[in-house]
């Protein structure tokens, strides 16, 4: 496994890897690798010929009263997991190579990247566009692959790529959840116990939505109240939103039907998290 740090280097021999002809998959992390980026990973790997990897803290999609500096980060650890895969090449650039001190280009997507977990965090998906933008760039795969834990992050990336002509496909694969239930997160590692436990509501909340959809519920109300209560129960949980919206438009729908995303994130203590599932 390759490990390139600048974009000097990484262009040609991609370039070179493409021109003999092979199908190249990128997958994109901030690093401290769990089951849920390796998921990715493999699906890339099974699916693709050649697969590149990248690990870079995105510094522009994290406001300043956000977690940068305390992101937790473990860079060799990350290599170690990504070779076991069978990772071709793994991108991992400085700060100073994606954003020189004269950067000035930033991408938008509008309307989407303001709605659910751009009401309470207005720059990240100006960042995270901008950064995906920046790397399908560099990196040039067919495929790139995002995780629906992510599940608006997806529909951006979706819409920009289209907006722009691009001709990469973004593969989206599911959630990868704990034996309890928890969506994977590199921001798990914050949680103690008591807030590990607490941690719990969100998936619970959404079990309880299914199960009233599976009992043929399709008032949006009567779910967002049931999720809402679930979580009120939770003394440490604190709602930032919960929200029934179409995966077109990331607007509020009243009736739920198939394909009807479910999405909420839930401060435990000070720690913000989130989930979705797909109706
Ligand atoms: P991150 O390092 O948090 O930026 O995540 C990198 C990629 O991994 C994104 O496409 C995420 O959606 C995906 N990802 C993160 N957690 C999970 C998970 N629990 N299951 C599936 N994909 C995930």
């Amino acid at each position: 496994m390759e490990v390139v740090s600048t974009i000097d280097r990484i262009k040609p021999i991609l370039k070179e890897i493409k021109a003999a002809g092979n199908k190249v998959g990128f997958v994109a992390t901030m690093g401290f690798l769990h089951e849920g980026h390796l998921s990715l990973v493999r699906e890339s790997i099974r699916t693709m010929d050649y697969t590149v990897a990248s690990v870079f803290v995105n510094p522009a999609q994290f406001a300043p009263n956000e977690d940068l500096a305390e992101y937790p980060r473990d860079i060799e650890r990350d290599l170690a997991l990504l070779e076991k895969e069978g990772v071709n090449l793994v991108f991992s650039p400085s700060v100073e190579e994606m954003y020189p001190e004269d950067y000035k280009t930033y991408v938008e997507v509008h309307d989407l990247q303001s709605r659910l977990c751009g009401v309470s965090r207005p720059i990240f998906f100006r960042g995270v566009c901008t950064i995906v933008l920046k790397l399908l760039h560099i990196v040039n795969p067919d495929v790139a692959f995002f995780g629906q834990k992510d599940a608006q992050q997806a529909i951006i990336l979706k819409k920009m790529v289209q907006d722009l002509n691009m001709d990469v496909l973004i593969a989206v694969t599911p959630i990868v959840r704990e034996p309890d239930g928890l969506a994977m997160s590199s921001r798990n590692t914050y949680l103690d116990e008591h807030q590990r436990q607490a941690a719990l509501c969100l998936y619970r909340s959404l079990e309880k939505a299914r199960s009233l959809v599976d009992k043929s519920e399709q008032s949006a109300l009567k779910i967002r109240e049931a999720i809402r209560a679930e979580i009120f129960a939770e003394p440490k949980a604190e709602i930032d939103y919960v929200e029934i919206v179409n995966t077109r438009n990331l607007l509020p729908v009243n009736v739920v039907e198939r394909g009807t995303l479910i999405a909420l994130a839930v401060f435990i203590d000070k720690i913000r998290l989130i989930d979705n599932i797909i109706v």
